[in-house]
């Protein structure tokens, strides 16, 4: 075993300088305290992500208001989104979307420095190992410096941003942390490959993200074309690791990308996959001394499997919730309670519900939602709403009924989305107060997430 030493130690320690880590440590820092940040990549490397760069407009809004970042300008920004369009092979199905593609290593890097002028202490080429506990309590990480000794950083508060590995987290003991999911399930993880590409002339695709859900991918997953601005996009594919494959990755994405742009008519700039924890969150963030926030905490849209946003809003309520547990000398799990309740209220409700949609989606295949599009059988608010888990009326649903004929089959899903969305809201109303109603509450939405997977 490496020997380790005790060096260091802090009010609130930052696992992870990606989106959740770097705004939970300023939004700390921000309100008085002592933060220091560790992140495994060298400093000039943090930021810089294997990434679709589509952010939407309402999180970085939220920043704003609430801790007066500016919005990404200049060289952060590939180009701005003004609409998302779900595509099949014979639809095309515009939706308003705002947002940016960004160039997303400028930006990370501004946000890290930001936190540092706000007194952030950030140890890069620093990989946090694993959680320090007593007693059933977080009480710092042990690290390790490229080569050097592991060593201690005792903290009051440790934040897990450390994004798909969630490396803290999966490190406590199921005794000492009975709350805290450890384990992540295979159908749940999306991989994903993406390239960025640079061609000789200008694209069709300005201002626009379009997710192309094509038969030859497995289902839910999509292949996206995103701008870059004039002659550059950022292309990727993506499926859950649970599906069966006869291709690999890499070979479906060229196949679909060279029915757009043959071999020989772009030159790649990038390229890289990964995977992505895309399901709906963890359904309780804290322990004892410690928040997890962003990817680490599943907090990823589980259809498109957008995280960005969401992890900016989660290290924001991290970051708050460490400062006002700090300032109110409450440490514990009931102390750091209020984070689950605000993730919950502000994009954890929403994200269960499009789980449902993904799940949906996964029964009536490409077809059958192509089926539903071609047809307008939805408006386009019926849709938005639908995929936001708005529930449906009788009326509404009457109504779909008679445009739906022959597939009634499709109208049994669309009403299970909405029942199940109408159950959720109401499950989600009773999030508990306390972390002793919390496993009842957890058994009540295990049962209703298990019954909707076995159903579709
Ligand atoms: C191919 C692909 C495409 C995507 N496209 C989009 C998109 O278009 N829009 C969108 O919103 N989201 C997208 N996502 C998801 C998005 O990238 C993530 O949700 C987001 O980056 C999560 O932020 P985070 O801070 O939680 O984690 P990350 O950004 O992953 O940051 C984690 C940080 O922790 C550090 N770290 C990890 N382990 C340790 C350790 N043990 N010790 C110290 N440091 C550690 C890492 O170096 C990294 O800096 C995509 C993801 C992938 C893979």
């Amino acid at each position: 075993m490496t020997e380790t030493t005790s060096l260091t130690e802090t009010d609130i320690l930052v696992v992870g300088g990606g989106p959740a880590g770097v705004i939970s440590a300023l939004t700390a820092a921000k309100k008085g305290n002592r933060v220091m940040l560790v992140d495994a990549k060298s400093y000039e490397e943090i930021g810089n992500k294997t990434c679709g760069d589509a952010v939407n407009l309402g999180p970085l809004n939220f920043l704003k208001e609430n801790l007066g970042l500016e919005m990404p300008s200049g060289e952060e920004v590939a180009d701005t989104v003004e609409s998302m369009v779900f595509e099949t092979k014979n639809v095309a199905y515009p939706m308003y979307g705002d947002g940016f593609v960004l160039n997303r290593h400028p930006y990370g890097q501004r946000l890290l420095k930001e936190a540092e002028e706000y007194g952030v202490e950030v140890r890069s080429n620093t990989k946090a190992v694993r959680a320090l506990t007593l007693n059933g309590t977080v009480v710092g990480v042990v690290v390790k410096e490229n080569r050097a000794k592991e060593y201690e950083i005792r903290a009051k508060i440790t934040i897990d941003c450390s994004g798909r590995n969630f490396q803290i987290r999966k490190s406590l003991s199921d005794s000492e942390f009975p709350l805290l999911e450890k384990n992540m399930e295979k159908r749940d993880i999306a991989a994903s490959y993406r390239e960025i590409i640079q061609l000789k002339d200008d694209h069709p695709y300005g201002n626009k993200i379009v997710l192309q859900f094509r038969n030859e991918i497995p289902e839910p997953g999509y292949f996206w074309i995103f701008s870059k601005g004039p002659k550059r996009l950022n292309l990727g594919i993506g499926w859950y690791l649970d599906t069966q494959v006869e291709k690999g990755m890499k070979e479906l994405f060229w196949e679909v990308l060279h029915k757009y742009y043959p071999s020989g008519t772009y030159e790649v700039e990038d390229a890289g996959g990964y995977t992505i924890p895309a399901r709906y969150p963890l359904l309780n963030a804290v322990a004892s001394g410690f928040i997890t926030a962003g990817d680490a905490a599943f907090h990823v849209n589980p259809l498109t499997a957008e995280g960005h946003g969401s992890a900016l809003v989660a290290g924001y309520f991290a970051g708050l919730t460490a400062a006002e547990a700090i300032e109110s000398s409450d440490l514990s799990q009931m102390g750091l309670w209020q984070y689950n309740e605000r993730i919950m209220k502000h994009f954890g409700l929403s994200h269960a519900k499009i789980q449902l949609f993904t799940e949906a989606l996964n029964t009536v295949k490409v077809s059958g939602l192509e089926f539903v599009l071609k047809r307008n059988i939805l408006t386009q608010d019926q849709f938005v709403g639908l995929y936001g888990g708005k529930s449906m009326g009788a009326i509404e649903l009457i109504k779909i009924l008679i445009k739906i004929f022959p597939r009634y089959n499709l109208l049994n899903v669309l009403y299970r989305i909405s029942r199940g969305a109408n159950y959720f809201e109401k499950l989600f109303d009773r999030y508990p107060s306390t972390p002793e109603d919390y496993l009842p509450w957890k058994a009540e939405f295990d049962k209703k997430m298990q019954e909707i997977r076995q159903a579709h």
